[in-house]
Order: C-alpha cells, then sequence, then structure tokens
C-alpha cells in the first residue's frame, strides 16, 4: 500500500492510477480506442493494440493489484472469462482440487468444457484439511477455493490451505467474489492466485459483467499476460471505467452490505419457519472462528432453509421490494433459489448430497434500510404458509 495511506477505505478511491497522467484529470479517461500511433518501427512503445493493453483497462488492472497487494492484475469480460484464462494454465492431465460447492459456472466450465482438453478436477470439502491432504496426488497442480463458497457459506482456511499447497508445490488459487479485498486479502494469507467476478460487489450496481484476476510474482504475471493477450477476452474501456467507479464506494457500501447481513441472519436465526441459517457471521457457524481470522466479518451473503410447513414457490412470489434474480453483490437486494437457478448446471444427485437442497433460499442483502428489508422478508416468510 502508498505510503500516504494505510487504509483500504483509501486504496480504494486512491490505489492503482488515480489521476490521467496526461491531463491530471481527477478520473482516468475511457479511452475508447482499439490502437495506437508508433513514431517508428522497431521503437519501444508503451501502448500498441488495444487487446494487449488499454490506458483505462490498465488503471483498473493497477488498482485491483494495490487493493490484493499482489504483483500484478488483469482484467477481463467476465468473471468466468477471469477463472477460463487462469485454467488454462494448465495442461492435459493436470488436476485441480475444487471446493465441493464451488460457483455452479467453475464447475461446467470444469466438467464440459476443459474436461475436453484432459484437465481433470475432484471435488473436495476444503474446509476438512485431512480430506485435501488425501485427494493430492501427482498429477494434482493447483488447489481451488472459493470462501465462503456459493451458496452454504462453507469456509476454508486460506492460511492452511496454501501452506498444504506449497508444501507440495501446488497453486492456491482463491475465488474472492463474495468477500472482495475490503473484507479478505488471499495473498497476504499465502494463495498465488486471486480471482474475482467483478459483476458483483466490486462493480456493485448490477450494471456491467466483468472479472478480474491478481497473481502474486513474476512468472504467473508473464503466463497470464500471455493468456490475456493470446485467449482476448479482455474488458473494454467503458466497462473498466464503470467498474472503476464502483470500486470507489466499495467500503461504504459493504461496511452497509455487512451490517444489514448481520442484523437479517440474527432475525432468521428466531424466525421459526427458518430451521437453519447459513452465515459465517454468526458465532453459531462452524467456520466462524477461521473466518475472523482471515476476514474483516461475515460478508452480505446469507442462505437459508424454509421448514416444510412453507413453499418456497409462494415465498418467491410473495415478495416486493426483493427481486428474484440470478447474480448478487448488488446495492439492491437479491435472493435465488440455487437448485433450479445458479446450481442447475450440478446434478441433482450431487446438490442434494452437499446440501443445495430445493427448500433452500440464498439473499444477497442489498444496503437498502434493514427494517424495509426484514419487513418484506418476514411477510414473505408469512405468506408462503402452506
Ligand atoms: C458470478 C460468479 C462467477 C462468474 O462470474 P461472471 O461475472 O458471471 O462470469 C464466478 N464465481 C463466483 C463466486 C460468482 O459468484
Amino acid at each position: 500500500m502508498s505510503h500516504v495511506y494505510k487504509n483500504l477505505e483509501t486504496a480504494v478511491i486512491h490505489a492503482g492510477i488515480s489521476k490521467d497522467p496526461f491531463t491530471k484529470s481527477v478520473n482516468v479517461p475511457i479511452y475508447q480506442t482499439s490502437t495506437f500511433g508508433q513514431d517508428n518501427i522497431r521503437v519501444q512503445i508503451e501502448w500498441e493494440y488495444a487487446r494487449t493493453g488499454n490506458p483505462t483497462r490498465f488503471a483498473l488492472e493497477e488498482l485491483i493489484k494495490d487493493l490484493e497487494q499482489g504483483y500484478k492484475g488483469f482484467a477481463f469480460a467476465s468473471g468466468m472469462a477471469a477463472i477460463s484464462a487462469v485454467l488454462t494454465l494448465f495442461k492435459t492431465g493436470d488436476k485441480l482440487v475444487l471446493s465441493s460447492n464451488v460457483y455452479g459456472g467453475t464447475y461446467r466450465l470444469l466438467d464440459k468444457v476443459l474436461s475436453h482438453v484432459g484437465i481433470k478436477y475432484e471435488l473436495v470439502d476444503t474446509t476438512d484439511l485431512e480430506a485435501i491432504k488425501k485427494a493430492i496426488t501427482p498429477e494434482v497442480k493447483a488447489i481451488y477455493i472459493e470462501t465462503p463458497t456459493n451458496p452454504l457459506l462453507d469456509i476454508t482456511d486460506i492460511k492452511a490451505v496454501s501452506a498444504l499447497a506449497k508444501e507440495h508445490g501446488l497453486l492456491t488459487i482463491v475465488d474472492n467474489t463474495f468477500m472482495t479485498p475490503y473484507l479478505q486479502r488471499p495473498l497476504t494469507l499465502g494463495a498465488d492466485i486471486v480471482l474475482h467476478s467483478a459483476t458483483k460487489y466490486l462493480g456493485g450496481h448490477s450494471d456491467l459483467v466483468a472479472g478480474l484476476v491478481v497473481v502474486n510474482n513474476a512468472d504467473l504475471a508473464q503466463k497470464l499476460a500471455f493468456i490475456q493477450n493470446s485467449v482476448g477476452a479482455v474488458l473494454g474501456p467503458f466497462d473498466s471505467f464503470l467498474l472503476i467507479r464502483g470500486i470507489k464506494t466499495l467500503a461504504v457500501r459493504l461496511d452497509r452490505h455487512t451490517d444489514n447481513a448481520l442484523k437479517i441472519a440474527l432475525d432468521l436465526t428466531l424466525n421459526k419457519a427458518v430451521t437453519k441459517v447459513y452465515y459465517p457471521g454468526l458465532k453459531s457457524h462452524p467456520g466462524f472462528e477461521i473466518n475472523q481470522k482471515q476476514a474483516k466479518n461475515g460478508g452480505a451473503m446469507i442462505s437459508f432453509l424454509l421448514d416444510d410447513k412453507h413453499d418456497v414457490r409462494k415465498f418467491y412470489a410473495s415478495l416486493k421490494l426483493i427481486t428474484l434474480a440470478e447474480s448478487l453483490g448488488g446495492v439492491e437486494s437479491l435472493v435465488c433459489h440455487p437448485a433450479s437457478m445458479t446450481h442447475a448446471a450440478i446434478p441433482e444427485e450431487i446438490r442434494n448430497h452437499i446440501g443445495i437442497k430445493e427448500n433452500l433460499i440464498r439473499f444477497s442483502v442489498g444496503i437498502e434500510n434493514y427494517e424495509d428489508l426484514k419487513a418484506d422478508l418476514e411477510q414473505a416468510i408469512e405468506n408462503s404458509r402452506i
């Protein structure tokens, strides 16, 4: 972090390239160009062609690098483009150990696309260090985790997993979408690569799709820069600008998101229609202590189970303020039904085995007034009674 500030609340506004180097405008402009003029052949130039590099995208890449305290940042056209770029680091015969309730799209990419080129995976309960140890064979090249996971909010010990990975010469990759660098910085805990669906909290306004990656060393940076330029799924200048704009309010948004979430999680534990609440900010959560150690708080994602006297379809239909939609992390509160939406790509048998049941509701708590959210949630639960 810079010598003029120490805190993330300041970094989200001033880190990276906080002013345009040419005019000192306080926002880096949208360099809406595909190419850059050159003075002559065979001279060193900074900007060449916008797939390789664009100043607006670069400002964003510098910003996320600083926030995650890494070596180099990369911006992609979506979270999945970021994830596939990272997984392109692996080759035929390599295998990844994967958190068992990893994001559905990540599972689908490995199961249905990368399986064609012979990249293998094994789903493991990464909250259990012994289970990871058992899964490590000579073909395993990386451990890929999400913490908290989606949608069950399981907590994996980033420091312990990174140490185990190092012992075996493996990379540790962390999908930090649910926490953002404001709440959790995996590279400072020993991970090698951190990635994001910036579509969620980093963008924060449900108005763009983007992905970010930060790596912790020059070797990975060089490989990923090569992949980013070769595959070409880069983020455009306008979306890069929007994302920088979104990140400026990350700290204030997340403070409100997480205040609301803790209050709502406590309310849900007291609601008789709710049989289980998954929220890592509750002391009753099995991962509470590890999460306290590695993150600022429990984040703003909650999942809960309705009892069998309530109907989930009626619940979703009864909501008036909170919107039923895919995605999360925007200022507005959203709920989803993981079994039929975000995790539909996972076969039912595996879904039930890992706990993504029919009556599971995922809630992305927004920054609206808490009383308004509480009222809408409570009336919808009341009206969902069979
Ligand atoms: C949404 C999401 C992704 C995929 O990102 P897109 O921007 O939708 O491509 C990956 N990981 C997690 C945890 C997500 O929530």
